[in-house]
């Protein structure tokens, strides 16, 4: 994650990411799944800004976007305020900032909008506040957060994630995609969607998708597409079934549901084809959908 120097200020760009492969392999007695997961980092972000308070106070301003569901909450419920305390009370600091939340990510949508905003703070404040903690140490910090914090800490493009999703094993060579994404009217809780997903009983890997779309085989990859969580939010969620139809009407190379949904994507095979499809389907009625790229 790039940080700028805005004046006396930092500035975060925090990236969306899309699961082009998530299997569930098992259940685990912390009550979290095991997971094998290729994520990639995309090019729809949240803007951040740190301001240095003289105070230990942590204060935030959230400012949607409009149009898409971006309403988070300003208290001590948004994960960049909890990413603030955490960072203060493991570090010592009486240190404080005011944070302005510029959201563009839908929420509750798999695009992991909360993770990506609470990483940005850690990276962030460790900067402005002049802690210099260790790459591990943030690390830690980020598993403590959520599942998907570590991954945008580690600030790779692209990697295939373990364990309940914070094991990070970068992928070498570079993925140039171009996606459509499109998220319907509601969302659905990660939680609930785990509560009623199936085990894969016949695991897959997601190396050889990971090979493909190096190769720029994308025909190829296109089959090996999966998410295990789809079925079950489509069951919870009628309009994931809805959106997976739209999506599979227009020109894309293949479409699965992001994470644990509610938003989908589509492979394209050029950015011009991404952003055609995208005005399509929201001509069509589709709420919100835009054209991104992976980061590289
Ligand atoms: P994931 O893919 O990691 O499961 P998601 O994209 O499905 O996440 P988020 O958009 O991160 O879901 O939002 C999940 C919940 O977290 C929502 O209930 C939201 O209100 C809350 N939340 C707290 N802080 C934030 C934030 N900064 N941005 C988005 N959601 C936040």
């Amino acid at each position: 994650m790039l940080i700028r120097q805005d004046g006396l200020a930092l500035r975060v760009d925090a990236p969306a990411k899309l699961n082009l492969f998530l299997e569930v392999l098992g259940r685990r007695g912390d009550g979290f799944h095991e997971l094998e997961t290729l994520m990639v980092a995309i090019s729809l972000h949240d803007t951040l800004r740190f301001t240095e308070e003289p105070t230990p106070a942590i204060r935030l301003r959230c400012h949607g976007r409009g149009g898409v569901d971006t309403s988070v909450p300003s208290g001590d419920d948004n994960l960049v305020v909890r990413a603030a305390k955490l960072l203060q009370a493991h570090s010592g600091t009486s240190r404080g900032a005011t944070i302005d939340l510029w959201k563009r990510i839908p929420v509750s949508a798999g695009l992991a909008g909360g993770s990506t905003d609470a990483a940005a703070a850690l990276l962030a404040l460790d900067r402005l506040w002049e802690l210099g903690m260790a790459s591990q140490e943030l690390l830690s910090l980020a598993a403590e957060l959520g599942s998907d914090v570590a991954f945008f800490v580690r600030g790779v493009p692209a990697a295939i994630c373990r364990g309940r999703g914070e094991e990070i094993h970068p992928v070498e060579r570079s993925l140039e995609l171009s996606f459509v994404v499109a998220r319907p009217a509601s969302g659905l809780s990660t939680a609930e969607v785990y509560r009623h997903c199936q085990v894969s009983s016949d695991p897959r890997s997601a190396q050889p998708l990971v090979e493909l779309l190096a190769d720029g085989r994308l025909a190829d990859a296109a089959r090996l597409f999966h998410n295990s969580l789809q079925q079950t939010a489509s069951r919870l969620n009628r309009e994931v079934t809805d959106l997976i139809t739209r999506l599979d009407r227009q020109p894309v190379l293949a479409s699965a549901m992001t994470g644990s949904g509610t938003a989908c994507f589509g492979l394209c095979a050029t950015d011009r084809s991404a952003r055609r499809i995208a005005g399509a389907l929201v001509e069509g009625g589709v709420p919100w959908a835009s054209a991104v790229r992976t980061r590289v």
